[in-house]
């Protein structure tokens, strides 16, 4: 039996692993020797343990870590695999996306591109001149997953998804977390940085906590910061919208799969209509344990009107319907209520949220 066993140095020849990573694998659990001779210490594996041996390398060079290697191994799921391969998209969409910012960012800096935009806000006193208006209603569903924040100088709505009671406590939790995160650091990078801490505090919940498994929120928070006057920061199918001289305007792209294949120019926007993945997010909050988050400034003037609203207001009503809308009702509060029942009215299948901001 005993001659059967191989030394650590045959074992690690035939597994293509070095003594060293056999012997701290050894030490974290994952693959402990069939025999440690009591009087050398020399350690023996088994042919048997080859076979694990090389699992281990592999999932190694993915960089999976040794603690979900081993949780593996105890469990040996299939379906793992497609999680990893799952994780390893996200993480790299989000490093594409962070590499894509980093270089735009250089423009300024570099100094012999064009210069930066001219602000945003001239003419706005924005600590005095914001009137916010809000309305929401669960419309022919059960929960209203949808949450909408006004506070100082921070305008959002989330669409809540996944799970149980999960959409609701992970629209809240993201607002709550941004609240709280841009009161204290209310610049461009105070709402970027607030915005990822409430990414994570959403995942973060989602692992620990039974029913709100997966859960995410999509997001758009329009926010007047101290340094660049205002920003729009968003993720997943929540719109931002702004109503100057009777136009409206779409400030943001849905991160949907129809809409990104109609940026890449494979579908137009009339094949978009009836589309059977036209609602499914490639993006949302608290989905994986980092985000890719669209921020950008938007111009503010004087009778500027925003519109914040989740999908439930865009599936039932149109941009020329939104616009007439927007254009007619006099007070914020009066225009979002509606928007909302405007939306409800015409029989939309969701949640519908509508967030109206007037600066003046
Ligand atoms: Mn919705």
């Amino acid at each position: 039996m005993e001659d059967e066993l191989l030394s650590i140095g045959d074992f690690a020849a035939r597994c293509g692993l070095s003594p060293k990573m056999l012997r701290s694998y050894a030490r974290a659990g994952l693959l402990v020797p069939a025999l440690i001779d009591a009087s050398s210490g020399y350690r023996y594996y088994s042919p048997g343990q080859l076979d694990q041996a090389r699992i281990i390398g592999h999932l190694r060079r993915a960089a999976i870590s040794l603690a979900d290697i081993s949780a593996f191994l105890r469990d040996p799921d299939p379906a793992q695999f497609d999680r990893w391969d799952r994780d390893l998209s996200v993480q790299l969409r989000a490093r594409r996306r962070a590499l894509v910012e980093a270089r735009s960012a250089m423009v300024p800096m570099g100094g012999s591109g064009p210069t930066a935009p001219p602000p945003t806000t001239e003419g706005v006193d924005m600590t005095t001149a914001a009137q916010a208006g809000t309305a929401t209603d669960a419309g022919t569903r059960d929960t209203n997953e949808d949450q909408v924040l006004v506070a100082d100088g921070l305008f959002a709505v989330a669409d809540g998804v996944g799970g149980l009671r999960g959409g609701e406590v992970a629209s809240r939790l993201a607002l709550d977390t941004i609240e709280a995160a841009f009161r204290s650091a209310p610049t461009i990078q105070g709402l970027r940085d607030a915005c990822e801490e409430a990414n994570r505090a959403v995942w973060r919940q989602s692992r620990v906590s039974h029913g709100e498994e997966g859960m995410g929120t999509t997001l758009v928070a329009l926010g007047i910061t101290s340094d660049v006057g205002a920003v729009v920061v968003h993720v997943g199918d929540s719109r931002l919208y702004r109503l100057r001289d009777g136009q409206l305007d779409l400030l943001t792209q849905d991160h949907t799969v129809v809409a990104e294949l109609v940026q890449a120019g494979q579908l137009t926007e009339l094949e978009i209509e009836g589309h059977p993945h036209r609602h499914v997010l490639t993006r949302a909050v608290g989905v994986a344990p980092e985000v890719a988050l669209d921020v950008a400034r938007v111009s503010c003037e004087p009778g500027d009107r925003f519109l914040l609203c989740t999908d439930g207001v865009v599936k039932a009503l149109s941009t020329i319907q939104l616009e007439t809308l927007l254009t007619t009702a006099s007070a914020a509060h009066q225009a979002a209520a509606e928007v909302v029942t405007g939306a409800i009215g015409r029989g939309a299948d969701d949640n519908a949220t509508a967030l109206v901001v007037d600066f003046s």
